[in-house]
């Protein structure tokens, strides 16, 4: 496994890299965010650990060039304690997971590889969340093994929430993801197509973040 670590600290980067290379893990090392957006740009990495304060970029930055340019690159933001907004807007940029300072190696670890595993495993074309499952390629879903009649905008907004399991999704990114420009992009019409969701799939399947947007997790 192939990790890409950017980190300004050199004390936290030594750890982290004495402690991956221990686990198995081979680990690249930027230690500032302009080289570290172009080392995950070029360099097919299996994960990225990334800084969130780091010179020349910040990390929220490169994460949004990142996937901005449609790299799909697992990526685990470190956030400094306590600072559940770093969380909410690494989430939001794109991240998989986050780490808060000061971390045990060993978690790092456990959250690589469950990280690794999550991501190989959107290579199938089945997505199964609870009792939801859906399969990509043929654009069918069930429910507890028994096929569920989706509209092809449900089908499309339920894709975008299970690519994205516990991260919490503005509405403003589902108008953006559901309509194309030249419907008209009403953002109660969302709450429309959740509740409808809810109706099919069960009320537990899609979580209200107050003030922020929805969830599914
Ligand atoms: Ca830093």
């Amino acid at each position: 496994m192939h990790i890409l670590l950017v980190e300004d600290d050199d004390e936290i980067a030594r750890r982290i890299i004495a402690g991956l290379t221990l686990a198995g893990f081979a680990v690249e090392r930027a230690d500032n965010g302009a080289d570290g957006y172009a080392m995950g740009a070029s360099d097919d990495f299996d994960a990225a650990i990334l800084d969130l304060g780091l010179p020349e970029m910040e990390g929220l930055d490169v994460l949004r060039r990142w996937r901005r340019e449609g790299r799909a690159l697992p990526v685990l933001i470190l956030t400094a304690r306590g600072t559940w907004s770093e969380k909410v807007d690494g989430l939001n940029a794109g991240a998989d997971d986050y780490i808060s300072k000061p971390f045990h190696i060993p978690e790092i670890v456990a959250r690589l590889k469950a990280l690794i595993r999550r991501t190989s495993g959107h290579a199938s074309a089945l997505l199964t969340h609870g009792r939801v499952v859906l399969d990509t390629a043929a654009g069918r879903v069930t429910l507890d093994g028994e096929p569920v009649e989706l509209t092809a905008r449900e089908l499309r907004m339920l894709n975008y929430f299970m690519h994205r399991i516990g991260r919490i999704i503005p509405q403003a990114d589902l108008v953006e993801h559901l309509y194309t420009i030249d419907e008209s992009r009403e953002s109660n019409t969302i709450e429309v197509y959740v509740s409808r969701l809810r109706r099919k799939l069960g009320a537990e399947v899609i979580t209200t973040v107050r003030g922020l947007g929805y969830r599914m997790d």
